[in-house]
C-alpha cells in the first residue's frame, strides 16, 4: 500500500534520490567503494562538498553575491548559539514566532543583550505579528521563517538596516523569496534538503568578523569557511543524500516549480479544512504555512473514527505537536498532490459518515 508521508521532520524525500542513495551506498561511481567509506579528503568527496556548496547557492539565486555556504554538523539547534557567537556583539533583535526563536532567544541571551522586538506567545503563536520596530543600532535581527510547530510562516520580511539572520530550517527551497535581503541563512537538512546529520548554513561573508570575544574553532564561521567546510569530517553520507535532493529540485524546475507544487497542495488542503464543518484551522489564515498545516477537529466524539480512516489510508505522521494538540499535516517538496488528495478524501469521509 502506498504511504503517504506527513511526518514534520525527518520526512519525505524524493523516491528518485533514495533509488541513487541506495547506490552511492553499495558502490559509489563504479569505484567499488561506498560513499561512506572513502575519505571526506579524496577527490570524490571534495566534488561532493563543492557542488553541495555551489548548488545550494545556485538554488537560492546567491552565486557571485558575496556568500559561502556551509555545511557544518550539530543541526540547526547549534545555529541558535553559534550564530550569536559569532554576531552578537552588544546587542541583537529577535522575533519570538514559536519553539524554535524561543529557543534561539535563550541561547542568545548568553551572549549579549536580546530585544523581543513582537511575539505571538500569547496565542500560543497562532500568528506572525507585524508592525513592530527594530531598533536601528543591533548587532542583527533574528527571525523564523517557518514555524514548524505551529504552522505560521512569515509571508513579508520587515525592512532592515542591521543584518538579517534567517532560521529556514522548515522551508529552505520551498518557495521564491529574494534571498539576497538575508545575510545569514541556516537550516537543518532534515526537511527539504535530506537526512538529519548536516544544516546548510549560507553566509553573507562581509558580516563577520565584527565581534570582539575569541571563538572556539569548531564555533568560528571564519574557520569552517577559510577551510570550505572541511575543517573536520563534514557528515559525508548526509551532505551527498542532501546534493542529491538539490540536484533533483534542479532538475525539477528548481525553487519556482517547487513553489508552485507547494501551494497547490497547501490551497487543496486549507479548502478543505474550511470547508469541512468537522475542522477547523488553528493558525490565522494569512499567516498559514504552506509546509505544515495544522488544524483540529471540532467534535472530539469523532476523533478516533478519523484516526482510524486515516491510518488506513496509509497517511503516516499527522498527530499534531503536543503544544498544539490536533493535527499537522507537513507538505515538504517531496510530498505528492495525490498524498493530500487522500487525506482530503478521509475528511470528507469523515463528514459522511456523520
Ligand atoms: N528550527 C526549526 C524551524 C525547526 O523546525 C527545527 C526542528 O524541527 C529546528 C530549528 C531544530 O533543528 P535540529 O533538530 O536540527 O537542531
Amino acid at each position: 500500500m502506498k504511504k503517504h508521508n506527513y511526518s514534520a521532520g525527518p520526512c519525505i524525500l524524493p523516491q528518485e534520490v533514495f533509488k541513487e542513495a541506495a547506490q552511492g551506498i553499495l558502490d559509489y561511481q563504479d569505484s567499488g567503494l561506498s560513499i561512506m567509506e572513502i575519505s571526506h579528503r579524496s577527490a570524490a568527496f571534495v566534488d561532493v562538498m563543492e557542488e553541495a556548496r555551489n548548488l545550494s547557492l545556485e538554488l537560492l539565486g546567491l552565486q557571485n553575491k558575496g556568500y559561502k555556504a556551509l555545511f557544518l554538523q550539530s543541526g540547526a539547534s547549534m545555529q541558535f548559539l553559534m550564530t550569536a557567537y559569532n554576531l552578537l556583539n552588544k546587542k541583537a533583535a529577535y522575533l519570538n514566532t514559536g519553539t524554535w526563536s524561543s529557543k534561539a532567544i535563550k541561547e542568545a541571551k548568553l551572549f549579549g543583550e536580546v530585544i523581543e522586538v513582537a511575539s505571538s506567545k500569547k496565542k500560543n503563536f497562532n500568528y506572525i505579528p507585524k508592525n513592530y520596530q527594530i531598533p536601528s543600532d543591533v548587532d542583527y535581527f533574528h527571525c523564523t521563517s517557518n514555524n514548524t510547530i505551529f504552522g505560521t510562516q512569515i509571508k513579508d520580511f520587515p525592512q532592515v538596516d542591521a543584518p538579517v539572520v534567517c532560521d529556514m530550517s522548515s522551508d529552505i527551497f520551498s518557495r521564491e523569496l529574494d534571498f539576497s535581503k538575508f545575510d545569514l541563512i541556516y537550516a537543518g537538512a532534515q526537511k527539504n534538503m535530506g537526512p538529519a546529520g548536516t544544516t546548510l548554513v549560507v553566509i553573507k561573508e562581509d558580516i563577520l568578523g565584527k565581534v570582539e570575544r575569541e571563538i572556539p574553532s569548531m564555533l568560528n564561521y571564519k574557520v569552517h569557511l577559510e577551510k570550505d567546510s572541511m575543517f573536520n569530517t563534514p557528515a559525508v553520507y548526509a551532505v551527498y543524500v542532501s546534493l542529491l535532493t538539490l540536484r533533483w529540485i534542479k532538475n525539477n524546475g528548481g525553487i519556482a516549480a517547487m513553489e508552485k507544487r507547494n501551494n497547490e497542495k497547501a490551497n487543496l488542503l486549507y479548502k478543505e479544512i474550511d470547508r469541512n464543518p468537522l475542522f477547523k484551522g488553528f493558525a490565522e489564515v494569512e499567516d498559514r504555512s504552506a509546509m505544515n498545516a495544522t488544524f483540529n477537529i471540532t467534535d472530539e466524539s469523532k476523533k478516533e473514527a478519523f484516526d482510524k480512516l486515516w491510518k488506513d489510508a496509509g497517511i503516516n505522521g499527522l498527530n499534531g505537536h503536543r503544544s498544539v494538540g490536533g493535527y499537522r499535516a507537513s507538505m515538504y517538496n517531496a510530498l505528492d498532490i495525490e498524498s493530500v488528495k487522500v487525506l482530503v478524501e478521509t475528511m470528507q469521509q469523515l463528514e459522511q459518515q456523520s
